[in-house]
């Protein structure tokens, strides 16, 4: 092979088949793309044992993209039910899926889902590295945290989290400026507790370098965690949260110099008005990186709709620069999602990406909206439906409250305004009260 990782390969000026498809998703010239992808712009995670992927790009600048999280837990251990999740979340147009499985056989799970499904597939191995090892935390070995990561590129994960910010430096700064909701993050939490225990490095910053090779070695593309996200908006913009991303900046660096593709996570839980100089300071530090954000939730008090508070925020901060959107659900907070809840948290996040898209001037993305007010101008239902986000929704809600006249709806009947200015416009008469 004459190429490692993707980013490699634009740098030497080889075209990929993955920048070929993504170029041609994207409305972008390859050569353009690629220059993007060697300047670490754009990432496109792919790892080379994923077979089945079909690959996506992430960048400001390309169509904003949203990650949809899934897997067991010890109340919730249905690997079934898991994969109803995965099969619905890639129809709905998620680009890619996280498998944050904590229970079980996580390595059965992930191998189908690296054999089968071709959204991009991410991981959190320091989650995995409790499970596998069935031992208490602190007995968790440096070499052992190791392994796993190479697991998880053996498997063919195609990006994964480390929380690799959050070294003693940044846990001492952290327990000198007290927050009020600590650490949110459940990989940072492991990853401070084992820190505290055993009194040592965070072995992934310590053993930085070895991961970088795995991730090389595999074209795994490094999401680098922020432990220190803020999980409540008292805690925004905080010591602990740019001390990391500090980190994360230099971190970025350092990956890029061996050629592996970064992403960088983000907030969180923020107030509206820090959103955009939030985009801004993280896209300087971290020279233009693909920031992923977890959210971010603009309010911490509804719990329920908590898709909706993390859709406010995900558009906002897409539309600063932000290129990659963690889905959230409205059972965010309160439990492990079920089926409907994945698909609300999905329509709420496409919705906040698209918008996004519109505000940035994403090639092509308004295209879709022009089109829908088109079908909705000459009242064509049956367009209007095919448009919608949810045709689904969009017939169930219709056919629940038929109109007299088919062609307005119960909104407004004779009052419909596009039906009467279509007929006045054509020279017809317009008398509502007798029609
Ligand atoms: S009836 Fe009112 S809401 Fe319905 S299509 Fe016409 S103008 Fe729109």
């Amino acid at each position: 092979m004459e190429y490692t990782t993707q980013m490699d390969a634009a740098r030497k000026g080889i075209v990929t088949k993955e920048m070929k498809k993504v170029a041609e998703k994207e409305q972008f010239d390859v050569k353009e793309l690629m220059a993007l992808v060697a300047e670490g712009r754009v990432a496109i995670p792919a790892n080379k044992n994923h077979c089945c992927l079909d690959p996506n790009g992430i960048g400001s600048m390309l169509r904003t993209k949203i990650n949809v999280n899934l897997g067991t837990s010890r109340d919730c251990r249905d690997l079934d039910m898991e994969l109803d999740k995965v099969n619905n979340a890639v129809k709905m147009g998620a680009e890619s899926i996280m498998d944050l499985s904590s229970w079980g056989d996580t390595q059965k799970f992930r191998r189908k889902l690296t054999a089968e499904c071709p959204a991009i597939i991410g991981t959190v191995p320091i989650y995995d590295a409790v499970v596998y090892y069935h031992k208490a935390l602190k007995d968790i070995t440096t070499e052992e945290w190791l392994k796993i990561v190479e697991m998880h590129a053996q498997d063919g994960v195609d990006f994964m989290t480390i929380h690799v910010g959050i070294n003693r430096r940044t846990a001492d700064r952290f327990k000198e400026n007290k927050r009020l909701m600590n650490i949110v993050s459940r990989g940072g939490s492991i990853i401070f507790a084992w820190m505290e225990m055993t009194g040592k490095e965070n072995p992934f910053y310590e053993h930085y370098d070895r991961i970088l090779d795995i991730c090389r070695k595999y074209d795994v593309t490094i999401s680098l965690g922020d432990a220190c996200r803020p999980g409540c908006i008292d805690d925004a913009t905080d010591i602990s949260q740019i001390e990391e991303l500090v980190t994360l900046g230099e971190l970025t660096r350092r990956a890029w110099e061996k050629d592996v593709q970064v992403i960088v996570e983000g907030p969180g839980h923020m107030p509206l008005n820090q959103i955009e100089a939030n985009m801004k300071i993280q896209q300087t530090i971290c020279k233009g990186a693909p920031f992923y954000v977890l959210g971010p939730l603009v309010t911490d008090i509804a719990p329920g709709y908590d898709h909706i508070t993390a859709a406010i925020g995900g558009a906002v901060a897409a539309s600063c620069g932000a290129s990659f959107l963690c889905y959230v659900t409205p059972a965010e907070h309160l439990r492990l999602p079920d089926l409907n809840d994945v698909k609300e948290g999905i329509i709420a996040s496409k919705i906040a990406a698209h918008a996004a898209d519109i505000a940035k001037g994403i090639r092509g993305a308004a295209d879709w909206d022009r089109r829908m007010s088109e079908a909705r101008k000459k009242l064509d239902w049956e367009k209007t439906f095919e448009l919608s986000i949810d045709p689904e929704k969009a017939r169930t809600y219709r056919a629940a409250a038929k109109p007299e006249k088919e062609d307005t709806c119960s909104m407004c009947g004779n009052f419909c305004a596009v039906k009467n200015m279509n007929r006045i416009l054509d020279g017809e008469i317009v008398s509502i009260f007798d029609e």
